[in-house]
């Protein structure tokens, strides 16, 4: 099968149900962007998504994503969207445009370090485990508040949004509170955490969810078995 036509019918699917989501939820269809996972597809394929015009590339563990990043660099954003460890940081400050996963103060002071070395402010997402699966990871909701006023010793850290994976249910429907909540969290920090900067961003919405997520208000969803496929990745 011709890789490119196959991505190209999936970009169009895709695009067809992100624009009737927004015209449900009557949003703009320009406040939800598309980061393309390419966790399961090769260093090939996904520079294939970024030539297709994708320009946001999310990966979950660096020892995966560090050829894509090295062939890519310059020609996408990458997304860090995987659980981090405090030991990666140093592979991951720097190249990633964005963290997906903030959790702890300890992964803020190690991602602080680093970019202040570097110069640089980086954007992150606080992960919040709304809901409760011990499987989880993510700051609990009622953490929310505290933790945005302890990172404030960490200035090289941007507070751009909140994140969360909804569990995986038969039913997309059943996830609607979960992405309902975390919006709800977030104009809540807004009012009342005494935030320069407004929270603006909503990271929710996976393959078998993104719809419920955007008419909830997602700003980015993180695509990847409907956008990019899945494929036995050889050693790369
Ligand atoms: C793998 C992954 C995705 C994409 O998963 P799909 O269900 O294939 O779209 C999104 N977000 C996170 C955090 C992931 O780990």
């Amino acid at each position: 099968m011709n890789v490119s036509v196959t991505l190209e019918s999936r970009f169009r699917d895709v695009e067809a149900r992100l624009e009737a989501a927004c015209a449900r939820s009557g949003r703009p269809r320009e406040d939800v962007r598309v980061i393309a996972v390419t966790k399961y597809v090769s260093a090939a394929k996904a520079a294939a998504v970024v030539q297709a015009g994708v320009r946001h590339i999310g990966e979950n563990r660096w020892p995966d994503a560090k050829h894509k990043w090295e062939a890519l660099n310059g020609q996408a954003v990458f997304h860090y969207i995987g659980s981090l460890q405090t030991n990666k940081v140093k592979d991951v400050v720097g190249r990633f445009g964005y963290i997906h996963s903030l959790d702890r103060l300890s992964l803020a002071e190690a991602i602080h370090k680093k970019a202040e070395t570097l110069g640089i402010d980086v954007p992150c997402f606080l992960q919040v485990n709304v809901s409760g699966e011990p499987s989880k990871h993510g700051l609990e909701p009622e953490r929310l508040r505290e933790f945005i006023r302890e990172l404030r010793i960490f200035p090289r850290i941007s507070p751009v949004g909140l994140m969360t994976m909804a569990p995986l249910e038969a039913e997309p429907e059943q996830t609607r509170p979960v992405f309902r909540s975390l919006r709800q969290l977030k104009e809540q920090l807004n009012r009342d955490s005494g935030m320069e900067t407004p929270l603006t961003e909503l990271s929710m919405g996976m393959s078998n969810d993104f719809e419920v997520a955007v008419e909830e208000g997602a700003t980015w969803v993180r695509l990847g078995t409907v956008l990019v496929g899945k494929e036995e990745i050889e050693a790369n």
